[in-house]
């Protein structure tokens, strides 16, 4: 009992300084990389987002980068103008210099009774401001290099301003993390069910809360994730959110394998709310590393299917057989301080099917229930077949969403539906 109450005080006193740390951090970034803003729109308040200083620099950076590169491509042109003449045109001058004197020089025979032409050949000065040849190469060798670092400088930058959007996404999702931290029911360090310990917010969904817990029973981190029951619902629709979440928690909690997130307990809070302990995972989801890093080397991506499909086999194989129904980038979990080489864990059974005997003819498969549910770019085409009989499915569908998962990684876009909207889709 007094090794758990330790343990409780200390992780408590941990919390405590990482959240005042946290708010810092974002405080002093909010100048730098941006904030949300609140304007007024007619008679209305909108949250408009403001960039920090940091993008107006690096714009300012360019922009210089931009004008100096206008400037020698100026130079570059004048410099041309002046480019004096090489041995060939020399002599294609000479030629026609030649060829124009020949009339004077015929005339001046007519005057001067045969003198020869190239004594007469009238040799124009050059210009007072004409290069050599040594020096409109020095020039042109000048200009040339300038813009080699220019180009480089430009490369830089751009690399630069993808760091810092990187930065400002994570400093937004703090943001809003820390916003709905501060409304939470639950950021007071409370004990659930007097075992777990709610140390941080993770992350919000519609009627959900992830937090970071510890269970001080097993001493190890959770993942609580706080279910939340509109109090002005009627009951009919809270009792079936709690079938549906119920319907979950036993699909989930039977599953067993290294590559699913561990479903470890439920249990009711209050009337109107429950939780459901999941195992801790340290790091990003899928979605949005991709959203930070657009595309993922072939090697990694790979690694990751074969995880999934590792997960995918052991649904298939087990009795009776799981379809998933929304493997999507989302609910594809990075473990170990999101490293992309780590592993993986796939979670949210919110819309698994189960296969059992009843429901699934090997022949023609399943009827796809609760058609218009999951998220449309993962799913195959059977899936939105309309019409008086529901569409057949079988365990394929997440065969295709792994597919469609893989083709994301590799080339950074959706193979369908790519920036359409679920609606239009
Ligand atoms: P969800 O409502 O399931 O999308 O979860 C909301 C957020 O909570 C996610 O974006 C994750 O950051 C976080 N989260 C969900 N499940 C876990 C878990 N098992 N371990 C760690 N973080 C999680």
């Amino acid at each position: 009992m007094k090794c758990i109450f330790f343990c409780q005080e200390l992780l408590m006193e941990k919390a405590t300084i990482e959240r005042k740390d946290a708010r810092a951090k974002c405080m002093a970034n909010r100048l730098r990389l941006g904030q949300f803003v609140t304007q007024r729109v007619g008679a209305s308040f909108q949250e408009n987002w403001t960039d920090g200083y940091a993008f107006q620099e690096l714009s300012k950076r360019q922009e210089e980068i931009s004008t100096e590169r206008e400037e020698i491509d100026k130079k570059k042109k004048q410099l041309a103008k002046k480019r004096p003449d090489d041995g060939r045109k020399k002599s294609a001058n000479a030629n026609a210099n030649n060829a124009n004197s020949l009339g004077q020089d015929q005339h001046q025979i007519g005057m001067n009774n045969g003198s020869s032409s190239e004594e007469t050949t009238f040799i124009k000065p050059p210009p007072r401001d004409a290069l050599t040849m040594q020096e409109y190469y020095e020039a042109e060798e000048i200009l040339r290099l300038r813009q080699t670092s220019l180009k480089k400088d430009d490369a830089e930058m751009a690399l630069e301003m993808e760091k810092l959007e990187r930065e400002r996404n994570l400093h937004i999702r703090e943001l809003k993390r820390i916003h709905n931290e501060d409304q939470s029911r639950y950021n007071n360090h409370i004990v659930l069910n007097e075992r777990y310990l709610l140390l941080m917010l993770l992350g919000k969904g519609g009627f959900s809360e992830v937090h970071k817990g510890f269970d001080l029973k097993e001493q190890r981190y959770v993942a609580c994730k706080i279910h939340q029951l509109n109090k002005d619902w009627k009951d009919d629709k809270k009792a079936n959110y709690i079938k549906h979440a119920l319907r979950e928690y036993n699909i989930h909690k039977a599953l067993e394998h290294s590559r699913i997130v561990n479903l470890f307990d439920v249990f009711e809070i209050d009337a109107n709310s429950f939780c459901t302990v999941l195992e801790y995972c340290d790091g990003h989801d899928l979605d949005f590393h991709l959203k930070q890093h657009k595309t993922i080397a072939e090697r990694e991506a790979r690694s990751i299917v074969m995880q999934v499909t590792s997960a995918l086999k052991y649904l298939n194989e087990i009795k009776p057989p799981i379809i998933h129904y929304d493997l999507k980038p989302g609910n594809i979990l990075l473990t170990g301080n999101n490293v992309i080489s780590g592993d993986i864990k796939i979670t949210d059974f919110g819309l698994s099917k189960i296969m059992d005997e009843d429901s699934y003819n090997p022949q023609e498969g399943m009827d796809l229930t609760s058609q218009g549910a999951g998220t449309y770019w993962y799913l195959p085409p059977e899936c939105f077949v309309v019409g008086k009989a529901p569409p057949k499915i079988s365990s394929k569908v997440d065969v295709w969403s792994v597919g469609v998962i893989f083709y994301q990684c590799l080339y950074g876009k959706k193979p369908f539906g790519h920036n359409q909207s679920q609606e239009l889709i």
